[in-house]
């Protein structure tokens, strides 16, 4: 499933190849996917130009002229692949196709089909529904320790869950948060109201480093290709608990351990991690 990073990569290929291009045909093969296509979806679409592609939590916004926004969501699978030339056969799970002015085509595919498009406009959109109830974004200045401490001193959740509240902060997904309470050494099991000051300050700043560390790994692999696509699994190679069960703590050489909080697998050194 894409994560923040993930999303945030797809924005910067997306920035690169349509910024400025303007929509001649747009069709969805389908009524819905996670939600339905607005009914008027081609028709507020077609002729508009693209003036900015950006992120809210998982969201991509993609902005035109007249101020409306597309909202794009990847879900579990999606994909948004730009081609350089009009596509004359389909592949399976393409849902909706966006021909520009300059030729190019790009294409919305989600085999699972948990994505979303829907259209929204800047006068409103912080009042949309799938936005308005947003936590802040981790990789802000207003996101830090003094921040994380406030939202956690009422929480009597474990830190492992609070962390990945999007209501509290978005974006932290449970790959990030795992590798997260790693690098601060925090038992994932502890109290979030139990996190010290200095232990937010520490964890703040480790969740927004390991967010831009994938960033940047993400963003140079991605310069190697046409698509923009979410799920390419480019992050999976630097990590330090995640998906390390059994395998040998890198500070400690104790057995990275997993257990399920909440439905999802939490990987962690109980030696490091206190
Ligand atoms: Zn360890």
């Amino acid at each position: 499933m894409p994560e923040l990073p993930e999303v945030e990569t797809v924005c910067a290929g997306l920035r690169q190849s349509i910024i400025g291009n303007k929509f001649v045909k747009v069709a969805n093969l389908r009524p819905n996917l996670r939600i339905p296509f607005p009914a008027d979806f081609s028709s507020k679409i077609e002729g508009r130009t693209i003036k900015s592609v950006t992120r809210r939590a998982k969201y991509i916004l993609i902005k035109l002229d007249d101020g409306s926004i597309i909202i794009a969501h990847l879900g579990m699978s999606g994909k948004i692949i730009i081609y350089k030339n009009k596509q004359n056969q389909r592949q399976k799970h393409d849902h909706a196709i966006f021909q520009f002015n300059d030729g190019k085509e790009m294409v919305f595919n989600d085999a699972r089909r948990f994505g979303l498009m829907t259209i929204s406009h800047e006068n409103e959109i912080n009042e949309h529904k799938l936005i308005t109830n947003l936590g802040i974004e981790p990789l802000t200045e207003e996101f830090n320790g003094e921040y994380l401490h406030e939202l956690l001193k009422n929480k009597s959740t474990n830190i492992k869950n609070a962390i990945m509240d999007a209501s509290l902060v978005v974006g932290v997904g449970n790959i990030y948060a795992c590798e997260a309470l790693f690098r601060s050494k925090i038992n994932p099991r502890k109290t979030a109201r139990e996190i010290s000051s200095a232990k937010c300050q520490e964890f703040a700043t480790n969740i927004k480093e390991i967010l831009l560390e994938a960033i940047k790994s993400g963003g140079s692999t991605l310069r190697d290709y046409v698509q923009s696509s979410g799920d390419s699994g480019y992050f999976q190679h630097s990590f330090k608990v995640y998906g390390r069960e059994k395998e040998a703590c890198i500070l400690c050489s104790n057995e990275i351990k997993r257990m399920k909080q909440s439905g999802r697998s939490t990987f962690y050194c109980e030696n490091c991690q206190k």
